[in-house]
């Protein structure tokens, strides 16, 4: 006999969605990092312990969340960044689908302390394995924290998948560079077991970033591009051919600020460098592309890392006509940089 059909509870369709957003410690700390930034953080500041394992904790001095929404954040598809149907087709903001905190609080051991510019008193709320366990009135400063503690506590499937502590550890700080460079108006750090492993400065060069992600040298002598088409814009930093590396790991695809792994778009970078470029060889840099989020489709992956462009030719013929027409050019003199 067949079981009958029946709705999953909360907390089982959370830990389903989990499965999917929420893989691994990096993802935890990339959908924290992102709502801090939709929440207009300025400064961002991870603090992880034991690779994640025992904490991820973020801090930010964003907007905040009012005390009687709180536990909304934590109901899976609510959201306060789109409406209706119609702001799904440009979307303006990292997160939309109101499901990360609750898939993290679903697996996990979650405190979340907040105030609003506007709040007398912050407020703090701990969820865990999507109980409630404590909330209520504290101190604290302005914007929101969100500390992950006993990360797949429940699911213990998920947490023997997981890498070396090593591995997931410099997953987390692939994660943090890639944020760094998609923002370089924001002050990220990030420190492991209270060591700094980042530190933007937040003052908007995206070559500084690149200077602290890989070093001030590599940094100084990549040339700087940029291009527009009817539809695209393009700009960013990559090093000469004769610095290249065997992984195209070394070059991040930002497309309105999100990093995205797209093969069109990293071949049409190589194809910029023609035979300059040995064959299995990459640049180091970064490529932001700009267009309308109308022509972008962020929504077909469950953590948005790939993406549909429309007219992707034209933005591929872009990228390769610019790096190619950078590349000829005479004066590909380094850049010195500021102290950092
Ligand atoms: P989404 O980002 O898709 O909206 P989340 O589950 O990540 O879904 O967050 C739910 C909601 O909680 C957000 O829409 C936002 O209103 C609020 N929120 C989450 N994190 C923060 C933060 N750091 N600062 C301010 N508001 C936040
Ligand atoms: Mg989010």
């Amino acid at each position: 006999m067949m079981a009958k059909i029946h709705e999953l509870s909360e907390l089982l369709a959370n830990q389903i969605a989990a499965g999917e957003v929420i893989e691994r410690p990096a993802s935890v700390v990339k959908e924290l990092v992102e709502n801090a930034i939709d929440a207009h953080a300025t400064q961002v500041d991870v603090v992880i312990e034991n690779s994640g394992l025992d904490l991820i904790k973020v801090i930010d001095n964003g907007e905040g969340i009012t005390s009687d929404e709180v536990p909304l954040a934590f109901v899976r598809h609510a959201t306060s960044k789109i409406q209706d149907r119609h702001d799904l087709f440009k979307i303006l903001t990292l997160g939309f689908r109101g499901e990360a905190l609750p898939s993290i609080a679903a697996v996990a051991d979650v405190t979340l302390q907040t105030r609003t510019a506007t709040a007398d008193t912050g407020f703090f709320y701990q969820i865990k394995g999507g109980q409630v366990t404590q909330e209520g009135p504290a101190a604290g400063r302005f914007g929101t924290s969100v500390s992950v503690r006993s990360l797949f506590y429940n699911t213990p499937a998920r947490l023997k998948y997981l890498k070396k502590p090593q591995t997931e550890m410099s997953l987390i700080v692939e994660t943090a560079n890639h944020l760094a460079m998609a923002y370089p108006n924001l002050a990220l750090s990030l420190t492991h077991n209270g060591k700094t492993l980042l530190k933007t400065s937040g003052n908007g060069d995206l070559r500084q970033v690149l200077a602290v992600v890989y070093d001030r040298k590599t940094a100084e002598k990549m040339v700087g591009f940029e291009g527009a088409s009817e539809h695209f814009r393009v700009n960013g930093y990559l090093s000469l051919p004769e610095q290249t590396r065997s992984s195209r790991s070394y070059f991040a695809v930002l497309v309105n600020h999100r990093f995205v792994k797209n093969f069109s778009v990293s071949n049409a970078i190589t194809a910029g460098y023609g035979s300059k470029l040995m064959v299995g060889r990459f640049p180091i840099g970064a490529i932001n592309i700009e267009l309308d989020p109308l022509l972008v489709d962020v929504n077909v992956h469950p953590q948005k890392a790939e993406i549909r462009l429309s007219e992707e030719g034209e933005l591929t013929d872009l990228i390769t006509a610019v790096i190619r027409d950078r590349l000829s050019q005479e004066n590909l003199i380094p850049k010195a940089l500021d102290n950092l």
